[in-house]
């Protein structure tokens, strides 16, 4: 480390050329949320502005009509990294996670690989992946082979301590609907059948299960039916639900329980129950790559972005790119943008997220990870140590690895 070579210099100065596009896109899309699978705005921004800089760019890149992808190559062979943006919203409390700063990072960070492809070879692609928030852009682009010819993938994400990587947990989204019978609830109230009661039942019987559960185990749902008047006996109501671990197969366990608690409450309520499991929603926990994480780090800190150690305990939630780093070496730094402690999901770190103080923060980021990335290309060592890292998880089962997809 220390001194930068003239590739570095390149990446840099390329980005800094775009600051003021960069922060202004970037604001647009905070101040535009659009859901998972609907940021057909953020896409279109992010995609015109790739081919703004340079880039050779397929929209709704493997038939996903908010994916992207920017192509650009250097002077000779070499290998290829992936550069990865989001930019969904939550629902109700817009852009709470933060990924306008995703956004803006993955197309900063590209464009400075790119400029310094003009000295070394190799490629950069910098891939749009659409509704991290749940639906899982990342699984279906994996399915359709849209990592395949790409090496290493990289993105950053906002938080309130800046963390070279950590750990994600393995999780599932599902969705739990009860059917029973409508009679008015004082009139007739016997013959009814409460499908809310379907729904209260499993709540408390989850609420029971936790008990026994590991502390790293998280069952979370809402109510999203639950009747329509107080005088009907509700006959459909529902329930969505995340269950999550910090390994898939203590999730896969859990989650039996958890549809066992469903099927006991319909059991005990006389309703019957329908259980979907969201295809696109199995996300895998994240295995950050040491060697191109503690290269971030170090490029981080030299420009000015100091990283905190990871606590044992760090909070944490689910990613689809905990699914990317299954497959291939990946890294999935955090840059504080907000007091530290400051949740994410609400509405004060939403609104750090579109702060001057934030951006800056944010493109300091995205130079370490452009910075990353052009080691990535030309340092061998660094490539083969991410590489051997990734066999050795491999076959201890700690990743999964292309193949075995
Ligand atoms: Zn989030
Ligand atoms: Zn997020």
């Amino acid at each position: 480390m220390g001194s930068r070579s003239g590739a570095h210099t390149r990446a840099l100065a390329a980005i800094d050329h775009h600051r003021d596009g960069l922060f202004e896109l970037s604001l647009r899309i905070h101040q535009t949320p659009e859901l998972g699978y609907e940021e057909r705005q953020a896409s279109t921004w992010l995609a015109t502005f790739l081919e703004g800089a340079g880039f050779q760019v397929e929209r709704g890149y493997r038939g996903i009509e908010t994916a992207y992808r920017g192509d650009a190559s250097g002077k000779g062979s070499g290998p290829a990294v992936a550069i990865l943006a989001e930019y969904d919203a939550l629902p109700d409390i817009g852009h709470a996670c933060g990924h306008n700063l995703i956004a803006m990072m993955g197309v900063a960070a590209a464009i400075g690989v790119r400029a310094a492809l003009e000295q070394v070879g190799g490629r950069v692609a910098a891939i749009g992946t659409p509704a991290e928030e749940g639906g899982g852009g990342k699984v279906a682009l994996l399915r359709a082979g849209g990592f395949d010819d790409v090496d290493v993938a990289m993105m950053i994400h906002p938080s309130s301590r800046t963390l070279a990587g950590r750990t994600s947990l393995a999780s599932n989204r599902v969705d739990l609907e009860f059917r029973g019978k409508a009679a008015h609830a004082a009139a007739q109230p016997d013959r009814g059948i409460s499908a809310l009661d379907g729904v209260i039942q499993t709540f408390n019987a989850v609420n029971a299960m936790r008990l026994t559960l590991r502390p790293d185990a998280r069952v979370h749902g809402i109510i999203t039916s639950g009747g329509s008047a107080a005088n009907i006996i509700p006959e459909y109501a529902a329930a969505k639900f995340s269950v999550r671990a910090l390994d898939r197969q203590y999730q896969q366990e859990v989650l039996k329980r958890f549809i066992a608690c469903a099927e006991g409450a319909a059991t005990s309520t006389g309703t019957t129950l329908n259980v979907t499991v969201h295809e696109n929603s199995g996300y895998e926990n994240m295995v950050p790559s040491t060697p191109i994480s503690d290269r971030w780090a170090a490029h981080a800190d030299e420009l000015g972005l100091p990283v905190m150690a990871a606590a044992p305990d760090e909070r944490m939630g689910s990613t689809d790119m905990g699914n990317v780093s299954q497959v291939i070496p990946a890294i999935h730094p955090y840059v504080a943008i907000a007091p530290e402690g400051t949740p994410g999901h609400s509405t004060v770190f939403r609104d750090a997220a579109g702060t001057p103080q934030a951006l800056e923060s944010a493109l300091k980021a995205a130079k370490a990870m452009a910075l990353a990335a052009v080691d990535v290309l030309t340092d061998r060592d660094l490539l083969e140590s991410a590489r051997l890292e990734f066999e050795k998880r491999r076959t201890e089962g700690v990743v999964r690895g292309r193949t075995m997809g």
